[in-house]
């Protein structure tokens, strides 16, 4: 029996706010799935409607075959750990994991707590109270204490927020393998992008209350399909300019004077508003236009701005028509010299880059 997490048209208000806007998902069984956005854009009320924490104001949530909507959240097969760990304080680590196990008279408690440490990667850390524990070790009990009730989908609601960067990374690391390792369903919220990329195989994008795109990482990185996603997912430039016809497979835009072409999905109608995007890391920069090679597709600039930051640098490039470009470049590459205020030829692969509709009065 298939265990997919579906919502259907879920839907919650509050007063005059809707949180979450007939919101249709569907969470395959044994996913590593991350709802990110901003902060207020509705993530953490979804989560909390999946838990049984707040009622939806319409649309149906179901696991599986089963209709949950209605369901008391103890009733559910779902667990959540929170950011905040809500651990017992007066409990030690075992008896914190045992908690679950005991309300529902379960067996061989003492094996399962053990099971659950040791996944948790805590053995020996049984007889601690939480109190005695640093904040990542608290996080990973209170993982196992969601864990050891064996449930059908954790929700996990910015679990990692607490922790400091390095631990952070850390335990995006275990969260992965202990995702490999149990096989259910995890549904994480968070508002950091990579976090949700380095750690899902499905990220849904959120967006005041709707899903602006939903898929792997790395096609909402490579194709996004709104300005949104465009900004939100990394960091993208986006050319203003209007769609001028086909060429074979790809699409024509006219943008600054000149024309470009971009490999596009579906076709638009000529005239349309559109952004041509190019992330920074696909714009090169060349002192010469014969340094820059026949296929790619170039505009002109000066360099207004350069950052080291560490493993690359980032320069600001001034185009003729006003536009700022970005350029992410390797610091040990090609682009190490390029001096503070150089006429550059910005340049790129048009395969790498994409294709969106410009909503009236942006660019
Ligand atoms: P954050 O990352 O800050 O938690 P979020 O994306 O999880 O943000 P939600 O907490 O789901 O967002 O909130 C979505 C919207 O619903 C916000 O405008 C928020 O102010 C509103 N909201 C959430 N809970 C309530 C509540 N109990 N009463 C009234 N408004 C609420």
């Amino acid at each position: 029996m298939s265990t997919d997490l579906r919502l259907a048209g879920v839907t919650k208000r509050f007063g005059a706010v809707t949180a979450v806007d007939a919101l249709d998902l569907t969470v395959p069984a044994g996913s590593f799935f991350a709802l990110l956005g901003a902060s207020g854009c509705g993530k953490t009320t979804t989560l909390r409607m999946v838990a049984g924490l707040e009622e939806p104001s319409a649309g149906r949530i179901l696991l599986g075959d089963d209709d949950i909507t209605g369901l008391r959240a103890y009733r559910r097969p779902v667990n959540t750990v929170f950011q905040s760990y809500a651990l017992f304080p007066h409990l030690d680590v075992h008896e914190n994991i045992a908690f679950g196990l005991r309300r529902r008279r379960q067996r061989d408690v003492r094996a399962q707590v053990e099971r659950m440490l040791a996944l948790v990667q805590l053995e020996g850390y049984g007889r601690r109270r939480p109190g005695e524990l640093s904040g990542g070790q608290q996080q990973r009990v209170a993982l196992a204490r969601a864990l050891v009730n064996n449930p059908r989908v954790l929700l996990l609601d910015e679990p990692l927020g607490a922790l400091d960067l390095t631990l952070r990374r850390r335990m995006q690391i275990e969260l992965k393998r202990i995702h490999t390792e149990v096989g259910m369903t995890f549904v994480h919220v968070t508002h950091d992008q990579e976090e949700a990329m380095t750690m899902a195989d499905t990220v849904a994008v959120m967006n005041a209350g709707r899903i602006e795109q939903l898929g792997p990482p790395a096609q909402l990185y490579d194709l996004p399909a709104t300005p949104f996603v465009a900004t939100f997912l990394g960091q993208s430039n986006l050319l203003a300019g209007e769609q001028a016809g086909t060429v074979g497979d790809d699409v024509a835009v006219t943008a600054y004077g000149q024309r470009f072409t971009v490999p596009a999905l579906r076709s638009r109608a000529a005239g349309t508003s559109v952004f041509l995007g190019v992330r920074p890391e696909k714009l090169h920069l060349a002192l010469s236009a014969d340094a820059v090679p026949e296929a790619h597709q170039r505009l002109t600039g000066v360099v207004t701005d350069s950052s080291y930051v560490g493993v690359s640098s980032q320069y600001l490039v001034r185009t003729g028509w006003g536009t700022e470009l970005s350029a992410f470049a390797a610091s040990t590459g090609e682009h190490r010299q390029v001096p503070l205020g150089a006429q550059v030829v910005a340049h790129w692969d048009p395969r790498h880059a994409f294709l969106l509709d410009r909503p009236p009065g942006e660019g």
